[in-house]
């Protein structure tokens, strides 16, 4: 007898590094890679593992655990995140690590990929006791990062202060400056100009790319927003500065809905004020589930992974969903989506902005040479239009979805590399 699983115990069973492996397994398939290649780009070439002592604010000590993956570098630097959560695994972060490295190859950056995480809620630390856990991580993942050896930035739950008390802690341990060993630090100490809307300044000028591709008249386009972080606020920003009207926006309590639009301006200030985009005048509150279900003609998850699953792939209204979180659609939710005629702009692509600019910030600190926001913005949309245009022109050319022809362009390139280096 077979016993249909529940859906705790479904979700349970979802793990990310698995996931990752199986997108690449399948491209490789279409690509008839050598099997010996697609089993050195399983495995990350590093991880680091630490435990990191926090003295807390009533003098206890807790231990907290910190990872470091370094999935490949064959084309540059190990470049990503590190995202404080306290669901995070060194699963989690294999995965995260392994998507880094297409994504900077889609993005075409010298980089390769690599992702770090903290198991912690931040949110119940004081300000005080998260500078010590962050420099602490830092300091313990020291000798494995550097400028020209690996380079994190923020993801979930971890900001520019965050950034700064990085990079300050690796250059006491160096004993000089060194701003190019992180990247979305603040201006003021050698940050970039618009690294903080980056991430949604790129994906909105996807957006306004595949909306030609795809005859979809934006100024008469409907918008849902999963996430209200980094990502996710901005991409409200960018999209209602496109004409877009965005219906329903939610966060880690809830969302909201209003079939008249939602104005950025005034969620944000309510969000501001009670912590939660939840409670906002005049629009209704609903789930998070319900808004990936909603009549709208763009879905955008940016929150975190596993949201459109098998269970609910079918139920999606959106003709574009738009990835702005890392790995928020299933394998089999993508298979589901590309029959039922759903355009998915894979996360590889379309939330590669906030790398790039990533990349631009690394360029300007190595040259000691700052950029004016006009030509980071330039260069930032001449990227992202590039990197469109090529995932674009390889999933016509295999007749694929869009994240297979992202994976087979990325995969390709990092493939070149490790050829003509001569890893294989
Ligand atoms: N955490 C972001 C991402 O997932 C940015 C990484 C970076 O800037 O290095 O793409």
């Amino acid at each position: 007898m077979v016993l249909e699983k529940s859906f705790a115990e479904k979700e349970q069973a979802y793990n990310p590094y698995q996931v990752a492996v199986e997108q690449l397994e399948r491209v490789a398939e279409i690509m008839k890679l050598d099997p010996s290649i697609v089993e050195i780009l399983k495995h990350p070439k590093r991880v680091v593992t630490v435990a990191i002592p926090v003295r807390m604010d009533d003098g206890t000590v807790r231990v907290f655990v910190g990872y470091r993956s370094q999935h490949n570098d064959a084309l540059g630097p190990f470049k990503g995140g590190v995202r404080f959560h306290p669901n995070v695994t060194l699963d989690e972060v294999k995965a995260l690590s392994m998507w880094m490295t297409w994504k900077c190859a889609v993005a075409g950056l010298p980089y390769g990929g690599g992702k770090g995480g903290v198991v912690v809620d931040p949110h119940k630390l004081s300000k005080a006791e998260l500078e010590r856990l962050s420099r602490g991580y830092f300091s313990a993942i020291a000798n494995v990062v550097g400028p020209y050896q690996d380079i994190p930035a923020p993801d979930v739950y971890t900001d520019a202060q965050v950034m700064s008390w990085f990079m300050d802690e690796y250059s006491k341990i160096k004993g000089y400056n060194v701003f190019g060993v992180v990247t979305g630090k603040p201006v003021a100490i050698g940050g970039s100009l618009g690294r903080d809307t980056a991430t949604a300044r790129g994906l909105s000028f996807v957006v306004e790319e595949a909306a030609k591709k795809l005859r979809i008249n934006l100024k008469e386009s409907s918008v849902a927003i999963q996430g209200y972080g980094n990502a996710g606020s901005y991409t409200h920003m960018f999209l209602e500065k496109l004409g877009a009207k965005v219906v329903a926006v939610s966060d880690s309590k809830g969302g909201i809905y209003s079939a008249q639009g939602l104005s950025y301006k005034d969620v944000m200030e309510h969000k501001k004020k009670t912590g939660s985009v939840v409670g906002f005048k005049g629009a209704k509150t609903i789930t998070n589930d319900e808004l990936l279900t909603l009549d709208v003609d763009i879905l955008v998850p940016a929150a975190l992974e596993n949201q459109i699953t098998q269970n609910n792939a079918a139920k999606v209204k959106a003709r574009l969903v738009v990835e702005a979180a890392n790995g928020p659609t299933t394998p089999e939710a993508d298979d589901i989506l590309y029959s039922e005629g759903v355009t998915v702009i894979p996360d590889i692509l379309a939330n590669s902005g906030g790398v790039t600019t990533s990349y631009l910030e690394w360029v300007q600190n190595i040259q000691g040479y700052y950029w004016s926001a006009e030509k980071v913005d330039e260069t930032l949309k001449e990227m992202m239009v590039r990197a469109f245009r090529a995932v674009w022109e390889t999933t016509q050319k295999y007749s694929v979805d869009m994240r297979k022809g992202a994976y087979i362009y990325a995969v390709g390139r990092v493939v070149e590399a490790m050829k003509l280096r001569g890893w294989i």
